[in-house]
């Protein structure tokens, strides 16, 4: 991996591992409430102590829904070689839902219930000619798929 040729979107929304990339997410201790982004609190109303700490998220989930964005963002949001692309809602075995671009499958192939693990990709390059990463998900490889 050319670590000195990339640099993340964002800091604190993931980290890699010695099993892959992993989102950096947040766990209340008290009642167990798993946030993505990180949250400063827990959010779960009916929890008291609300002790949360960072952790990080189970790669693999299940998309639980999707949508193609079929028009260019305007104005924060960069992405090099633009076209249709799809993000997809994917839920997570700690209980909570992440939102993030698919990759690595035709949106024409996307089905909800696929299992799906998170990668890390080129978004865009910086103006110093960095790989700038975000991360996504895609058709994990040991689920197959191909029916
Ligand atoms: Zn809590």
């Amino acid at each position: 991996m050319h670590t000195l040729a990339s640099t993340p979107v964002a800091e604190g929304l993931f980290q890699a591992a010695d099993d892959g990339p992993h989102l950096i997410g947040t766990r209340c201790a008290s009642c167990g409430s798993h946030y993505f982004p990180k949250s400063l609190s827990c959010r779960n109303p009916q929890c008291r102590d609300k002790q949360v700490a960072d952790v990080l998220l189970s790669r693999q989930g299940i998309l639980y829904s999707y949508t193609v964005q079929a028009y260019q963002p305007p104005g924060l949001f960069r992405m090099d070689d633009w076209s249709p692309y799809a993000i997809g809602m994917v839920e997570l075995p700690e209980g909570l839902r992440v939102m993030g671009m698919l990759t690595g499958i035709a949106n024409a192939d996307i089905r909800i219930g696929m299992a799906m693990e998170l990668v890390l990709e080129p978004l865009y390059r910086d103006a110093q000619g960095q790989a700038v990463l975000t991360y996504k998900f895609r058709p994990a490889a040991a689920a197959g798929g191909a029916r």
